[in-house]
């Protein structure tokens, strides 16, 4: 089974993407390095619920 989870920008807390995982190989807070249009730069991208 996979869990949706939300990605939002760390500066501006949009949330830009959306992905899955599975929850029993990955306990940790996901964190990707993807554009954001708010900010209109690359930024850190965090997992949310
Ligand atoms: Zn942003």
């Amino acid at each position: 089974m996979r869990t949706k989870v939300i990605l939002v920008c760390e500066e501006c807390l949009s949330r830009n993407y959306q992905t899955t995982k599975n929850p029993s190989k990955n306990n940790e807070r996901l964190e990707f390095k993807k554009f954001c249009p708010s900010c209109n730069k690359y930024t850190i991208h965090k997992e949310t619920k």
